[in-house]
């Protein structure tokens, strides 16, 4: 038998993370769970670290943290302080993969630790390839990565045995979230809670906002033009309200490709880990003849500008798509602490790019930089 694989669980407290770890429980002949990371839920990251008897755990909140090391006392958990200490559960010598489900462009550096410590990088973090894209795409040639968006994982699995020369079209299907259907002037009042209300998907806050918007779409065409290497004319994003069909390959000879299943992201989590092969399944196969029908349809750019202003940022390319993130992440976390409005996302999201003057992406620090500029300018205008 094959030996267990060892895996750290970067944001382990968040949607992705407990999911991660619902995994673990089910095959503990297969995973083992050696670090655990988040930013201050220090409770649970502390009953999680006990269950599964982890040797390392790391909050980036310091006073989280110093919490978290006396609920560890006795002990011989090692406990890490601070965003470093995050990112370093990347690159330990005894992790054969890292799920990176850290939430926004924080979660960078840990890409990049995994990669460049030749880890198997299991990637959530939609937005490390929003910022970053090109450096961690070079550092992926050497590593593997595997996603794990839903839709991501979907047409990995349906490029699987294919040519990438043969690939001529990727559907990026959308569920539309809560709101679709409605004109952007019925959008101006939307409460929190009615955008926190996602048809489909249970998620964390800020990306349950970001489909609300359909931002996350237009982050998703980004992840998916570095991750499969398809300019965005080749993308074809479509709403499918069932969120039966994760996404779709068209190839050259007019074959489609469709990846389908259940909408639980314990599926496209296990496989990160199982790929090549796969595990037994975590939930009751779909019943087709109970879904009844599949519908497509156009997505409503003129309602949902968000969608519209980050296929710009990527077309674009450069730094663009870090300036776009960070408004984006600044503008959702006021709409969530009830400090702005749903259509102040958009408003916020176009001025800073408005204002930003693209360089070529180089290097973590610029991306930094540039993420922290566009968070004072979109503070600025909240
Ligand atoms: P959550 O908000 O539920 O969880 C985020 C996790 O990251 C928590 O463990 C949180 O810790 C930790 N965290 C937040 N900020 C920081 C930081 N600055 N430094 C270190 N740790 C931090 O998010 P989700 O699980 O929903 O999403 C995670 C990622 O996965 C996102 O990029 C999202 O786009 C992507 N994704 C999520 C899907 C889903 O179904 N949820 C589907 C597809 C992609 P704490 O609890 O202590 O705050
Ligand atoms: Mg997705």
């Amino acid at each position: 038998m094959s030996p267990r694989l060892r895996i750290a669980v970067l944001g382990s407290t968040g949607s992705i993370g407990r999911q991660t770890l619902m995994i673990a429980e089910r095959f503990p002949e297969r995973l083992e769970v050696v670090a655990l990371s988040a930013h201050s839920n220090a409770d649970l990251l502390a009953q999680q670290a006990t269950a599964f008897g982890v040797s390392r755990v790391a909050l980036s909140d310091t006073a989280a943290a110093t919490r978290l090391q006396s609920l560890l006392a006795g002990t011989d958990i090692e406990v890490g302080t601070g965003a470093e200490a995050v990112t370093a559960l990347a690159s330990l010598e005894d992790v054969d993969v890292v799920l990176n489900a850290l939430v926004g462009a924080a979660g960078l550096r840990s890409s990049i630790g995994a990669l460049s410590a030749n880890k198997r990088l299991a990637l959530a973090n939609k937005e490390s390839l929003v910022v970053g894209g090109e450096l961690v795409m070079q550092l992926a040639v050497n590593a593997e990565m595997l996603p794990v968006d839903s839709e991501h994982s979907a047409i990995y699995q349906c490029l699987v045995g294919e040519r990438a020369a043969d690939v001529s079209r990727i559907w990026l299907t959308a569920s539309g979230g809560p709101f679709r259907g409605r004109t952007l002037d019925e959008l101006a009042g939307v409460t929190v809670k009615q955008a926190l209300a996602h048809p489909r998907w249970t998620m964390g806050p800020k990306i349950t906002i970001d489909s609300s918007t359909l931002m996350n779409k237009g982050l998703e065409a980004i992840e998916a033009h570095h991750l499969f290497n398809v300019s965005y004319e080749q993308i074809k994003i479509v709403v499918h309200p069932q969120s039966c069909v994760h996404s779709m390959v068209e190839f050259c000879d007019g074959s489609v490709k469709a990846h389908l299943g259940a909408t639980d992201m314990r599926i496209p989590i296990q496989y990160a880990f199982s790929h090549p092969g796969r595990w037994g399944a975590p939930l009751p196969p779909v019943d087709f003849t109970q879904i009844g029908r599949l519908d497509f349809e156009e997505p409503d750019y003129a309602s949902f500008p968000c969608l519209e202003l980050a296929l710009e940022a990527g077309r674009t390319g450069g730094t663009m798509p870090a300036a776009m993130n960070a408004a984006n992440e600044t503008a959702v976390a006021a709409f969530l602490g009830h400090k702005a409005g749903f259509l102040d996302i958009p408003r916020v999201v176009e001025h800073v790019m408005g204002r930003h003057t693209v360089e070529r992406l180089e290097s973590v620090e610029q991306v930094e930089a540039i993420d922290s500029w566009a968070r004072q300018t979109a503070d600025q205008l909240l």
